[in-house]
């Protein structure tokens, strides 16, 4: 199946200068952020509705319980204008269309023997990204398990 998004070098043709296009995207299910309930979050309006019915696919597969046991309610941001870790391109993040799932407990280099979200109860949640053509550097990767971005490599 053709994916719906750029690659990451086509990203800001698709997606706009950084901080442009974006929307606020009322969750389907609640999130923390930083501890705090949040109810929405912002979100270039190209993966929106991608993102809402990822996590309204998420909603069905799992209890609010087991969300918040394998960290699904646990928001660790999405738009943020930065560099990607280590480099000079720009983050996916820059185009806020990359969401980042309970960064404490997915750090950056871990893999899959520590991420909590590489665990195999977490599938279906990857599954549902998947089906809207999201990817995972976890799952392609092996590292920032937290991250999910609409964009291809
Ligand atoms: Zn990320």
């Amino acid at each position: 199946m053709a994916s719906p998004w750029p690659t990451q070098a086509g990203a800001r043709a698709f997606y706009g200068a950084p901080g442009t296009n974006h929307v606020l995207l009322q969750l389907p299910y609640p999130m923390t952020y930083d501890g705090k309930p949040i109810s929405r979050i912002s979100i270039n309006e190209k993966c929106a509705r991608s993102a809402e019915r990822a996590l309204l696919q998420i909603a069905k597969e799992y209890s609010a319980e087991d969300r918040k046991k394998l960290g699904l309610s646990i928001y660790g941001g999405c738009f943020n204008n930065r560099p990607m870790r280590g480099g000079k391109q720009l983050s996916m993040h820059a185009y806020a269309c990359a969401i980042d799932f309970d960064p404490v407990r997915n750090q950056l280099k871990w893999g899959k023997e520590k991420a909590r979200l590489a665990k195999p109860d977490c599938e279906a949640f990857w599954r549902a990204w998947e089906a809207e053509g999201w990817i995972s550097l976890g799952r392609l990767r092996n590292f920032d398990w937290m991250h999910v971005q609409a964009a291809r490599l």
